[in-house]
């Protein structure tokens, strides 16, 4: 029988804290990666658990790098609708723009009679402060 593989924590918490640790998106292999320490050696367990992360907005896709950031309001307890994030074309760095107006306005589209459907992400292509100051 195949040994059963038993985590201190569940497969989420351990994503979500990794993301937040780095401060930086980080694709599911890189994920993987960093987990195999504490035994999780499957793919699918990171997917799941991004997949949960996600639906929960403690997590945003960067559809740009086919990586993952962990949200930056999370600790607010309230899952916007609506994410900015600013992704550099030169470094790759992702951030959540916490702008609270313009999420705001977007998130209620009534003024055009419409309303957003589903949790939506908007990436912004930018040159980072950091690589603006070395060009
Ligand atoms: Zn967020
Ligand atoms: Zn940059």
């Amino acid at each position: 029988m195949a040994r059963t593989s038993h985590l201190a924590k569940p497969a989420t918490a351990l994503v979500l804290e990794t993301l937040q640790k780095q401060r930086a998106a980080m694709s599911a292999y890189a994920l993987l990666d960093a987990l195999r320490a504490h035994g999780i050696n499957s793919p699918p367990i990171i997917y799941r658990a991004l997949a949960q992360l996600e639906s929960e907005g403690q997590v945003h896709k960067v559809h740009a790098l086919g990586s993952y950031v962990a949200c930056a309001h999370a600790h607010q307890h309230h899952a916007h609708a609506l994410s900015l994030l600013s992704v550099c074309v030169d470094c790759k760095t992702v951030e959540e723009v916490q702008d609270g107006a313009i999420v705001q306005h977007i998130e209620q589209l009534r003024g055009l009679g419409m309303q957003l459907a589903e949790q939506a992400t908007v990436e912004l292509p930018v040159r980072c402060a950091a690589c603006l100051a070395t060009h």
